[in-house]
Order: C-alpha cells, then structure tokens, then sequence
C-alpha cells in the first residue's frame, strides 16, 4: 500500500471516498457493503468523519481501525478539537499510532449543535486546527491533512484572512489539504491562485458531493455555506419526487466538474458518499473508467 507520503511526493492524483460513523447496527452493515464496493475501485485512501461527540467518537476509531485491518484500504482517520483537552487528543493520537494508523486529518470542528453557534475551546485543549497539525506532527511520524475552503470559511472576516491561516496551517506541518463541499469549479480555482499568490503549493484535494436530492443539498449546503448554483438547485427541485432523475443530474454535474479540475491539473478527488457509495463509484467510473481492482467483479 502506497503511503500518503509517497503518494502526494509521486505527484500523482490520488482518488478517494469519504464516509461518516453510523448510528445504528443496520446503518454499520449498508457502511461496510459501501467500504466493500469502494475497494473494489482500488482508491488511494478512505477517510471516516469525526462526530461531534462520545459515543460516534469512538466509532471513528473503531472503524478506521478495522478498514486498516480487515481491507487493503488505507484509512485516513478525521479529529477535531472540539470539546477534547489536550491530554485526550494525545490519548486519542496514541491509539491511531498504536493501531498502526499513520494518517489524520487536523479540523478544529464546529461547536456541538450549532455548527454557526460561538466556537468556545475547551479549557484545556486547542484553538485552531494549526495547533493540532502541530501536536500531531510532535508525537509521531504522520501525515497531516487540513481543510480548506473554496468559497472561504464562513467565519472568516475576509479573503486576506482565511488565506493568512490557512498557510498558517500548512507551515505548521499540513502535507495536504481537502475542501469543503462546492458545486462551482471556478471556486476552487480561485482558491487555487489565491494561495498560489501567497506563495503556497501544498495539494489541495477537492471534494466532490454528488447533489442528487433538492432538500438533501439544500440543507448540507446550508450547513456548509456552500453556495447551491441556481441552475442545478432548479432542475433538482423540478425531479423532486423523482429520485433516478435526481441521482441522473447529480451524477452528471460532478462528473462535469470532475472533469474540468482534473484537466485545470487538481491533485485528485475525494468523494463524499454519505455511506450509500452508488452514486460517488458512478462518478468515479465515468472519471477514469479503467481504474479498478480485481474485486470488482464481485461488487
Ligand atoms: P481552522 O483552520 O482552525 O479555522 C477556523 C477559522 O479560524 C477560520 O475562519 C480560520 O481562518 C480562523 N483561524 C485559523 N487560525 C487563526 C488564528 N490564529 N487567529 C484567528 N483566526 C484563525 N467537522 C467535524 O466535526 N468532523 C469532521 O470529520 C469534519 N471533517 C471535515 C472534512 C473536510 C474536508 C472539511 C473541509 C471540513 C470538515 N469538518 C469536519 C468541518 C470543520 O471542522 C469545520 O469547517 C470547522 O469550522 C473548520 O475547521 P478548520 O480545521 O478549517 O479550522
């Protein structure tokens, strides 16, 4: 298995699915008949989000920890800081390491709740994602991802800002970087020069969420200040109802964008797949459709 090291030094793409800790025993088996499928596509890596709290918490952890196991997958662990002193973020880190996991991506995470409400650290623990980049990287041989935002993070007064952190973030120690969810191309490209003018190259991976149901992206686009393109939030709201129509348009649209950051020369694409991996393995095979592994047939 090619470490992400080696990977992001090769400068090659990189393709990779996301998934989120279930809440319930049958929300674990549809979790893993979507690992299952996704490995057969052979993806550079997998991550597991992190929850906003106990036991989701702990999920992470374990699933993270048997995708490394039990898959030829290499897992990409999510932590954040919130409500964690520091002592349990080293805690935490230490079982990663211990269970041979090499792989974090650093968020601060947004407060329990209200992902918009006031962020207050706990007592004991970290501010901002740069600071957990640069504890992980003191305990251990990690790699380090970081987010990023195409449209810019909802907190931050300006562009000059959100830039200013975000190299903050990558000097700390970040080796890459993943984006918030967009749904504009153009977005992510100005981005991409803004840090390119601050003298910045570390990769920045986009995200790609397959939009295939009006009310389900409306709703994460809110959560996630990502702007909703007219055109697509209209022709999905016109297949309300309609949901082949629905997963027929969000699958077209990100493939359309997949392709066009892939030629303007991204470092890859990760997927969201809200843990139903169908629509994102669509994508990923109108991509690059000669890109699988022997297990396919049996998906
Ligand atoms: P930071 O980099 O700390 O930035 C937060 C804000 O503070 C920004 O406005 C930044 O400009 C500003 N800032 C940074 N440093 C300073 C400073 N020194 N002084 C003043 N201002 C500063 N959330 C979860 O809960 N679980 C997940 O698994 C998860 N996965 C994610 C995956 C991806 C790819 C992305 C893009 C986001 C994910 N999130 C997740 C959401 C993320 O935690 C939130 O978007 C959070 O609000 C920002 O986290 P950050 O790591 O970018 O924070």
């Amino acid at each position: 298995m090619t470490s992400m090291g080696e990977l992001l030094a090769s400068g090659r793409r990189s393709f990779s699915f996301e998934f989120f800790p279930p809440k319930t025993p049958k929300g674990e088996r549809t979790l893993w008949e979507a690992i299952r499928r996704v490995e057969a596509l052979a993806p550079d890596f997998v991550s597991v989000t992190y929850g906003a709290g106990g036991s989701s918490r702990d999920r992470t952890v374990a699933i993270t920890e048997r995708i490394l196991t039990e898959t030829t997958l290499r897992p990409i662990a999510h932590l954040t800081a919130v409500g964690h002193s520091v002592t349990e973020l080293r805690r935490i880190v230490g079982r990663y390491a211990d269970a041979g996991i090499r792989d974090v991506l650093a968020l601060r995470g947004d407060p329990p709740g209200d992902p918009q409400g006031e962020w207050v650290p706990h007592p004991e623990g970290l501010t901002y994602a740069a600071e957990l980049v640069e504890l992980l990287k003191s305990v251990g041989s990690f790699t380090v991802g970081v987010a990023a935002f195409p449209e810019r993070h909802p907190r931050s007064p300006s562009w000059e800002s959100d830039i200013r952190h975000f190299v903050a973030k990558c000097r700390a120690g970040a080796d890459y970087a993943i984006t918030q969810m967009f749904f504009d191309p153009e977005d992510y490209l100005r981005l991409r020069d803004r840090l390119a003018a601050a003298g910045c190259d570390t990769p920045v991976i986009p995200e790609i969420m397959p939009a295939t149901g009006y009310d389900q992206i409306r709703r994460f686009a809110e959560l996630s200040n990502a702007a909703f393109p007219p055109d697509l939030a209209r022709r999905l709201e016109a297949a309300r109802g309609r949901p082949e129509e629905g997963h027929r348009i969000g699958v077209d649209h990100a493939t359309a964008m997949g392709e066009r950051l892939l030629a303007e020369g991204a470092p890859g694409l990760h997927y969201i797949t809200l843990n139903s991996s169908s629509a994102a393995v669509e994508i990923h095979r109108n991509l690059v459709p000669g890109r699988t592994s022997s297990l396919l047939t049996a998906a």
